[in-house]
């Protein structure tokens, strides 16, 4: 497969989901930074978050709502963080745009 994402959006490969919808799903990260890492997808391409906020705004509305139910899911009320890497220096890895959501111990800040 070209795209590792596209792939879990259509159900090609295996992921441990903990929300779909007909547009988006939210999956457990492969290698969790915290005791909650999500990752949260369109199932349509895009390469980051600046091509779906320019492309399909309406979309990336509801992909951040979708963190926010995750959130809600995954019982972050004490707090957690909704974090997007863009491009090379950004630190991205995968070219198709997802929030990571994080949470579940006392995150530091700044990152690296
Ligand atoms: P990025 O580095 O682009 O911000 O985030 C990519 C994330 O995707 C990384 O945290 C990495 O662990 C995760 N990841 C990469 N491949 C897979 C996969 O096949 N399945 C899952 N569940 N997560 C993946
Ligand atoms: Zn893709």
């Amino acid at each position: 497969v070209d795209c590792i994402f596209c792939a879990i959006g259509r159900g090609e490969i295996p992921a441990n989901a903990v929300f779909e919808s007909d547009e988006i799903v939210a999956f457990r990260d492969l290698d969790p930074q915290a005791p909650t890492h999500v990752l949260v997808i369109p199932k349509e391409h895009f390469q980051d978050v600046a091509d779906l906020s320019e492309r399909n705004p309406q979309l990336a509305a509801k992909l951040l709502a979708a963190t926010t139910t995750v959130a809600e899911l995954e019982g972050l009320a004490d707090g957690y963080r909704v974090v997007t890497n863009l491009g090379a220096d950004g630190g991205q890895s995968v070219w198709h745009v997802h929030f990571h959501v994080l949470g579940g111990r006392s995150l530091q800040w700044p990152p690296g």
